[in-house]
């Protein structure tokens, strides 16, 4: 990795340190929206107003200052955030969940980042100390891979330490959209998220043109899957990519996203159909997040609402990076600046016309990067 970027202060009140944000895109940056499309895309039901982004090597450096105080005291025990209530959390220790309050100190660190706990936190508790709850929460360690909601301006950092993003579409009802899965790579590999891509209701795919798709993506190296929730096809390959790792599962909805989930985990319960998003609607400020601990081992973060995404604030000359087939390609290309959308020599445009990359992806790329090259500044 490059050293850190010029520019960055550090302040003798590491508390307060608010690490600032490099708009130069030779920075890498690594937010990425997990959230819909800005004004709603008609093809893909997504207009809900709710945006979410995961946050990874920007979180990291952010929480370089927190970390500035040597770690966890001592004599205290571990554990994970499974949920948050307002000044308690739920915290897990590996053996039963904890009802936790939140020290002054953990809050007054966190203070600029808005949420000083959150679900995926791996925190540090002292037992016995507080009336109304069985433990207090001393320290929080450092974030990776954070997903953030975005309502307007603000920012909600809805779950931390994000392993992988199991990216689920299904094979009809509704029918599979890969520029969906493309964009919900970008932002997952932006974030420093490993993205999984998983075709549910394979059932349905009697023409087999979801399995088709699942072999584009699998010919170029994503780990790919498909599932059926209603026959029970690929979910022990599922339950074994859940497997102790802190995963989030997104895509459209009615795709069989809560279904897979409690197929992966009988006993779950999630509400299928569309109920929970329609009480959700309209006051997704809100909604809370929780961990779910899977009896398999590993975590996945429970959200309402997590549909397509927004990746504008993505710098666009880093899309391709985030395109397997591109990354190799790109320094045939006769400019070096070369955006691949219209210059002439672009190795990427040789490429889909010798049948080498696939139309939809490359429409896909271009479709990305001019909606993350407009100047919208959210951060
Ligand atoms: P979510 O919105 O992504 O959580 O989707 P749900 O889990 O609520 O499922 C949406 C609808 O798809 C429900 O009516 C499910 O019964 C149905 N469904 C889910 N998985 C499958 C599947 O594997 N095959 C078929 N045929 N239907 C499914
Ligand atoms: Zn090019």
């Amino acid at each position: 990795m490059p050293s850190e970027p010029p520019g960055k202060k550090p302040s003798k009140k590491d508390e307060k340190v608010r690490v600032p944000f490099r708009r130069n895109r030779n920075t890498r940056r690594r937010v990425k929206d997990w959230a819909e499309h800005a004004h709603g895309d008609p093809r893909d039901n997504a207009a809900h107003g709710e945006r979410i982004a995961a946050k990874g090597e920007l979180s990291r450096k952010r929480t370089i200052i927190v970390r500035s105080d040597a770690g966890p005291p001592e004599g205290l025990r571990p554990g994970i955030v499974l949920a948050v209530r307002g000044l308690y959390a739920d915290v897990d220790d590996g053996t039963r969940t904890w009802p936790c309050t939140i020290r002054r100190i953990v809050r007054t660190r966190r203070i600029q980042e808005r949420n000083a706990v959150t679900v995926g936190d791996r925190v540090h508790f002292s037992v016995g100390t507080d009336a109304g709850a069985e433990g207090a929460i001393e320290f929080v360690e450092p974030r990776r891979g954070t997903l953030q909601r975005l309502t307007g301006k603000r920012v909600h950092t809805i779950a931390a330490n994000v392993d992988q993003a199991i990216i689920v579409s299904s094979a009809a009802e509704p029918a599979p959209k890969p520029h969906l899965i493309d964009r919900y790579i970008v932002a997952a590999l932006y974030g420093g998220i490993a993205p999984v891509i998983c075709m549910n209701k394979i059932d349905l795919d009697v023409a087999g043109a979801a399995a088709s798709i699942l072999d584009r993506y699998r010919a170029l190296g994503y780990t790919v899957l498909g599932a059926s929730a209603r026959t029970g096809a690929g979910i022990d390959e599922l339950r074994a990519v859940f497997k102790d790792k802190e995963s989030a599962v997104a895509g459209q909805s009615g795709v069989g996203k809560s279904s897979l989930l409690n197929a992966v985990q009988p006993g779950l319960e999630l509400k299928t159909g569309d109920i929970i998003e329609q009480t959700q609607k309209g006051r997704h400020t809100t909604t809370t997040a929780r961990l779910i601990r899977l009896d398999m081992g590993g975590y996945v973060v429970d959200t309402p609402g997590i549909r397509s995404l927004d990746i504008s604030r993505v710098p666009h000359f880093e899309i391709e990076a985030y395109f397997a087939e591109f990354v190799d390609r790109v320094k045939d290309c006769k400019f070096r600046n070369c955006s691949h959308t219209h210059e002439i020599g672009c190795a990427i445009k040789g490429a889909v016309e010798r049948g080498e990359i696939h139309p939809d992806r490359y429409a896909t790329y271009v479709e990305l990067f001019e909606e993350a090259g407009r100047p919208r500044r959210s951060l």
